[in-house]
């Protein structure tokens, strides 16, 4: 087995070095994230909620949510109108997950169409920046801290911010050789999903 340096926190997995929500049952229990399904389909009015934390007692951690989706289905003639609304995370992704490891930056990247500005933070640095404008601290959540930076991009004037976790392999060459550098270059690299 390849080792992949230090794991992300339980429920996110590295992306070629971006921290994603992982779609796996186990994912969701680790997130404390509730899942609702709801049918519109003429004369369905079907609603369920999933329970990732009982499949995942009856040892289906692993399976993607998407099949467990597809397992639930209307068995109607006309079809099924199912559709999922993921609550947000109990246990959501939080600053200090990321704090102390050196491997690891946050990336402030413009959203706006053919816009590439972005900038990279050490977790303590955007902590910092944070607790100086009253804007938040350690406790702060991650994915969702965009939606709240209302400062205009430099470049194309709008505040339209996403703000991602970077997270390099450590066992990986380029942090070993070139180590800041290398995770500039991830995150210019990665820009795009
Ligand atoms: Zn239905
Ligand atoms: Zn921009």
């Amino acid at each position: 087995m390849t080792s992949r340096g230090e794991s992300p926190p339980e429920g996110w997995v590295s992306h070629d070095g971006v921290l994603r929500a992982g779609v796996r049952v186990q994912d969701f229990v680790a997130r404390a994230q509730r899942i609702v399904g709801t049918c519109r389909h003429d004369g369905c009015s079907r609603r369920l909620v999933l329970q990732p934390q009982e499949l995942q007692r009856q040892g289906l951690g692993q399976l993607n949510i998407g099949d467990v989706k597809r397992l639930h289905m209307c068995q109607r003639i006309g079809g099924c109108s199912l559709s999922f609304h993921h609550d947000p995370p109990e246990r959501p992704l939080r600053l200090a997950h990321c704090l102390g490891k050196p491997f690891v930056r946050i990336r402030v990247a413009c959203r706006g169409t053919g816009c590439r500005f972005h900038r990279v933070w050490k977790v303590e640095e955007m902590i910092a920046g944070l607790v100086k404008r009253g804007q938040g601290d350690h406790a702060t959540e991650i994915y969702g801290l965009g939606a709240r930076m209302t400062s205009p991009c430099p470049l194309c004037k709008r505040a339209n911010w996403r703000v991602d976790v970077i997270w390099a392999n450590t066992d990986q060459m380029g942090w070993k050789a070139r180590g800041e550098e290398y995770l500039v270059d991830l995150a210019q690299k990665r820009l795009e999903d």
